[in-house]
Formats: structure tokens, C-alpha cells, sequence
């Protein structure tokens, strides 16, 4: 579906990810979870997906595995902002940049806090300052802390 679009518009030739230098067919596979750019944002929200199964049972075995009842909505944004870094790159807008993923994600986890029923909003809240505290601890400083 990925390249279909691409090579229907004519915007990126090449079949290869633009997220990262491997040279590796950009598959829906690779861009959301084997890209090693993906792969470092999913480790930044402590999200592991067991890459030996199946999409559909990845995602089930990582709800499973994962406590919190916001996953579904944490990974969907996650994937989105993947998404868009992604669309910037081939637009011409932005190079791929990992501090940005990290502010759209935040920003965007702000933005559907609007959706949250409020004893799920308070514990998604939780969950973001300590992702912006784990952030602040590694080498991330971006410029919403
Ligand atoms: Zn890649």
C-alpha cells in the first residue's frame, strides 16, 4: 500500500525507506516496526513488540503484555507521528529527526487528552511527565521540558 501511493504520485521513486540509510524496502513492516528509527521511538515509550509474530498477534500480545489501558491510543499516536516524520521527509519539509518525534508525539498525546474519560486522563498524564522524565534522563532534552 505504501509504495502503490508513492509510485502513483511520483513523489519518492525509490521503494527504500526514507527514515533510515539501510536501504530496506519501506513495507508497513518495516516502517512501523523493523526501521531502526521506528525502533528507537517505540524504545523511548518502552514499547516492545515481539517481531516473531504476526502483525495482528504482535499488537495483541503487546496490549496483553502492556498495562496500561491508554495502549491502543499511545501506539496509534506513536504510528501516526511515525507517519508524518515520514511524510516530511518525502515532502521535502524536515529530515528525520528524533527530538521532533518526541515533541509531535507529546504534543499530540496532549492534544487527544480530550478523549479520556478523567481517571483515565490523570493516569495517561502520569504516564507522559515519567516518558518526560525517562527523556530527560537520556540524552533528549526537547525544548517543551
Ligand atoms: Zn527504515
Amino acid at each position: 500500500m505504501v509504495n502503490q501511493r508513492q509510485k502513483f504520485c511520483s513523489i519518492h521513486e525509490d521503494n527504500s525507506c526514507v527514515m533510515c540509510n539501510t536501504g530496506a524496502d519501506e513495507t508497513i513492516e518495516h516502517l512501523f516496526f523493523i526501521c531502526p528509527f521506528a525502533r528507537q521511538c517505540w524504545t523511548l515509550i518502552n514499547f516492545n513488540w515481539n517481531l516473531s509474530l504476526n502483525m495482528e498477534d504482535r499488537i495483541k500480545d503487546a496490549k496483553h503484555r502492556n498495562s496500561q489501558h491508554f495502549f491502543t491510543w499511545t501506539a496509534l499516536i506513536a504510528a501516526w507521528e511515525l507517519w508524518k516524520i515520514r511524510d516530511d521527509k518525502i515532502f521535502g519539509r524536515h529530515d528525520v529527526c528524533i527530538n521532533r518525534w518526541v515533541t509531535n508525539f507529546k504534543s499530540q498525546c496532549h492534544l487527544q487528552l480530550i478523549k479520556f474519560k478523567a481517571d483515565l486522563r490523570s493516569a495517561f498524564c502520569f504516564w507522559l511527565d515519567a516518558f518526560s522524565v525517562r527523556l530527560s534522563e537520556l540524552w533528549l532534552r526537547p525544548p517543551y521540558l
